[in-house]
């Protein structure tokens, strides 16, 4: 926590009187940086809602209240201490400053919620430990949070023996589930005011990403179906990336306002690119590339989207029209933010270890939730500013709206709900008044989160030799996490326990029971997006046919940290006899 000194404190004094105040304000003036003196309530309360990071010592000078009586506690310390409880006002101490020594006075003052009581004439030694007042107030706040913190993670408590080596693996990434001193201050301002949120949000971004480490470099990129970011660098990730972002953002002239010179644009994907753990097997900025390379490919597809290079495709004319550039664009931009700063665990585990996320989203799509907050970090911090400020631009409200709606619909948890929505969707966009903007705006929210759905697992409708490393470092994650679970004695399922289900269950089950559903689902929407039905049929029969011809025993058992070789598909169909959707 930040050490307070007279500097870094400043000091709002509430004075009217006739006498001459020039003395005390020449004392104030050498023990702190900033002082400000104001002559009303009124601008007392508006200078102290005006967002400020540092502490405020508000001396009010009793004199300069109207009260009934002399013993009367000063009005606007009531208004302050209300306001502070309301959550209105933030940081701010208030001291009364009065002539009366009387000490039923003062203890009542102190009992109205003062930090303090200083008698005056104030004299220099007392104008120089004024401070320790807003000193004192932070650790009593930080106390009685750091209680409310160590009650929800006793889990952690309990645990504190058992951490091991996955655990050491897993710290970087989980750094959060520890009581650090990051978190009091997290929690501090939480518990201070909704006005902190955006404070506590950065912080949280920050505690969980990664800094950054890469540099750019140049590559040709693979815009196909048969895509592959498994076999790519963080270098050629990028480019793919400023590809995709720059060909959308050139394409549109609706997009012009967004267009940013190049060098700021890759630095924007440099930090993305950081906020992912490479050291997570599947959910690192591999796997963001490949949701917005098939998101693109979709968009591409469906005609929305002018391809790079020429590609097979058929309009589907009503989605066109729909989807606007600024919704394309953010769909894209949702596509590569959507998992960042993925702690290579899943939800389940941050809301049963009651991390301070699970806690900070109450439970509810905590990583998704945490995703989105992070990324419209990202956006500000960058070129992207505009677009997270929709008191100056509010035309942009809509794509934040679709960012942060497709993100949290990457939940798998709401997945059922998603594919009834999209197949009740099917039917009302058939016959869409495209002149209804509050009926489009609907639909393309849901026809958006519908999209990143599909690209998020896509991997298991891409040609079979890529959906099979996906599904191999999937697992490899699951495992970890297993691993994880099992150190710190907490019950593991089996999806998460190597050896317990083969490679070739989890894939047929996923496919058959989560993924084929979904895609169908936006099959009845757009009919473009059918080779995906086709590619998903193709790798059923393979992992079936895999499955029938493995011993029974052959299960994927694994030693920890290592996937064994899969065996490899039979002959009846090779990569290159199945159909392909290529640029
Ligand atoms: P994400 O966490 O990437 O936002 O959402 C995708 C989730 O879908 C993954 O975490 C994972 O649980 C699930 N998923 C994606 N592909 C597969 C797959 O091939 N098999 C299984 N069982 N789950 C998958
Ligand atoms: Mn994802």
């Amino acid at each position: 926590m930040k050490r307070l000194n007279p500097n870094n404190c400043s000091v709002l004094v509430f004075y009217n009187h006739e006498q001459d105040f020039a003395s005390t304000l020449d004392l104030l003036s050498k023990v702190f940086s900033d002082v400000i003196v104001k002559s009303t309530e009124s601008q007392v309360i508006s200078q102290l809602k005006q967002h400020s990071t540092t502490s405020t010592l508000l001396l009010i000078d009793a004199e300069s209240c109207h009260t009934k009586t002399m013993e009367e506690c000063p009005p606007l310390l009531l208004t302050i201490v209300d306001l502070l409880k309301q959550g209105l006002i933030t940081n701010v101490v208030p001291i009364v400053c009065s002539t009366l020594d009387s000490p039923s006075y003062m203890v009542k003052c102190l009992q109205s919620g003062a930090a303090d009581f200083v008698l005056k004439p104030l004299s220099e030694d007392v104008a120089k430990t004024l401070f320790l007042n807003v000193t004192r107030n932070r650790l009593l706040h930080a106390e009685s949070t750091l209680e409310k913190v160590e009650q929800t993670s006793s889990i952690w408590d309990s645990q504190q023996g058992k951490k091991g080596q996955v655990w050491s693996k897993f710290r970087n990434r989980l750094k959060g589930v520890f009581l650090e001193e990051n978190w009091y201050v997290v929690f501090v301002y939480n518990s201070a005011s909704f006005n902190e949120y955006h404070r506590l949000s950065k912080l949280v971004a920050e505690y969980y990403t990664p800094k950054p480490s890469v540099r750019r470099s140049s590559m040709a990129s693979m815009l196909s179906w048969d895509f592959s970011p498994l076999d790519l660098d963080n270098k050629d990730l990028i480019q793919v990336v400023f590809m995709i972002l720059n060909h959308t953002l050139m394409s549109f002239d609706e997009l012009e306002a967004l267009r940013v010179p190049n060098g700021d644009l890759y630095h924007f994907i440099f930090d993305i690119c950081n906020s992912y753990h490479s050291s997570n097997p599947y959910h690192n900025f591999r796997h963001a590339v490949d949701v917005l390379q098939a998101n693109y490919y979709f968009l591409c597809k469906i005609g929305a989207i002018e391809p790079m290079c020429p590609m097979i495709r058929s309009e589907d004319p009503m989605i066109k029209q729909l989807l606007q550039p600024i919704d394309i664009f953010a769909l894209l931009m949702a596509s590569i933010g959507h998992d960042v700063g993925h702690p290579g665990v899943n939800n389940n585990f941050m809301i049963t270890t009651s991390t301070p996320l699970a806690i900070l989203y109450n439970d509810k799509s905590v990583l998704e939730s945490f995703h989105a907050m992070s990324f419209f970090h990202l956006l500000k911090e960058h070129c992207f500013g505009q677009l997270t400020d929709l008191r100056a631009n509010p035309e942009y409200s809509i794509f934040r709206k679709i960012v942060v709606n497709s993100i949290l619909a990457t939940d798998m948890s709401m997945h059922d709900e998603y594919v009834h929505k999209i197949t009740d969707q099917a039917e009302r966009i058939k016959n869409i008044d495209l002149t209804d903007k509050s009926a489009c705006e609907k639909e393309k929210v849901l026809l958006c989160g519908a999209l990143i759905k599909c690209a998020d697992i896509s991997n298991c409708a891409r040609p079979f030799e890529s959906a099979k490393e996906w599904a191999k470092i999937l697992a490899q994650e699951f495992f970890e996490q297993g691993d994880l679970e099992r150190e710190l004695g907490m019950p593991v399922l089996p999806i998460n326990e190597r050896g317990k289900i083969c490679l070739e269950d989890f894939q047929i089950s996923f496919k058959k029971f989560v993924a084929l559903k979904l895609f169908e689902s936006i099959c009845k929407v757009t009919t473009n997006m059918q080779f995906t039905i086709d590619y998903i049929h193709e790798n059923i029969n393979i992992w079936e046919s895999m499955k029938s011809k493995r011993e029974p025993v052959d299960k994927l058992v694994t030693t920890p940290n290592t996937i064994p070789p899969q065996p490899t598909p039979d002959g009846s169909c090779t990569p290159s006899q199945r159909p392909r959707s290529g640029i």
